[in-house]
């Protein structure tokens, strides 16, 4: 097995280790939005990746969930105005 003639220093070994530090990583903003993310990937404010929808995001579920929600009290209300139109209802 080959071996080096003789030992690296302390000095040589280092030199060639201080350049393998990391470098600061590249960020692009998002097309849609403009957040600051990482280059080629998916924004996670948006859910967006080159003006393409592909991820649901958080807020996407909670504004899906407030409608859902809207269009069940709406039937509820529709329901009970139908029925019972003698109540008042005070909740509002
Ligand atoms: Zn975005």
């Amino acid at each position: 097995m080959p071996t080096p003639k003789r030992k690296l220093s302390r000095s040589r070994r280092d030199k060639r280790s201080a350049n393998k530090g990391l470098k600061p990583k590249a960020v692009a903003s998002c097309q849609t939005c403009q957040a600051p993310i990482a280059t080629h990937k998916i924004c996670s404010e948006c859910g967006y990746y080159k003006g393409v929808k592909i991820l649901r995001t958080k807020q996407d579920r909670k504004f899906s969930r407030a409608q859902t929600r809207e269009a069940v009290q709406a039937k509820v209300q529709s329901r009970t105005n139908s029925a019972g139109s003698s109540e008042p209802s005070s909740a509002s």
